[in-house]
């Protein structure tokens, strides 16, 4: 079931506290694994080009900009939330154009609540959650064999070596891909 539905319910559930990476968003109850906390209200935007570091994909061109609190969900590899939509029960109805913040493990009052942003490759930056299967990426786990692979390259890019000329003379300095 939704949990909060008005902005004083969803105060009751969550607030917003600083962490070591910027804003995050911090259960103030116990809230059981299976239930939505909320429907994340917030302005749809339709342009593919639009860019917001708080930005949820909702589809090739579609995209949600979330209002706080929970324009402050941080990631995690090991989220206690999901991010979801079009969803019917008894009780509830999330449209296909919402998204419901859905409680995937148990959270305990004063833990962070997070999502797995799972970021396409192109976008993937360090991950710094610190949870013991971090990917070390945020990146959709599909798409962390390409980023590691460009990582990799890139690394190898160090080893590259340009010979300086020497007392002598060089006169066709090299490039050594060690
Ligand atoms: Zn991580």
């Amino acid at each position: 079931m939704i949990l909060a539905k008005t902005p004083s319910e969803i105060q009751r559930y969550v607030s917003v506290r600083e962490t070591e990476l910027g804003l995050g968003v911090f259960a103030r109850e116990f809230i059981d694994i299976g239930n939505t906390i909320a429907i994340v209200q917030g302005q749809l935007i339709y342009d593919p080009n639009y860019h917001s570091e708080y930005c949820i994909e909702m589809g090739p061109e579609e995209s949600l900009d979330p209002d706080p609190p929970f324009r402050y969900l941080n990631h995690s590899c090991d989220p206690n939330c999901w991010i979801y939509s079009n969803y019917e029960d008894d009780e509830d109805f999330i449209e296909e154009d919402e998204l419901g913040l859905y409680v995937c493990r148990t959270i305990y009052p004063g833990e962070e609540i997070t999502i797995d942003y799972g970021w396409p490759a192109s976008s993937a930056i360090p991950c710094r959650c610190g949870s013991d299967c971090c990917r070390g990426w945020i990146v959709n786990p599909e798409e962390l064999p390409t980023v590691l692979a460009a990582n990799e390259r890139e690394r190898q890019k160090d080893w590259i070596v340009i010979d300086q000329p020497i007392a002598s003379g060089n006169p066709n300095p090299e490039i050594i891909l060690l």
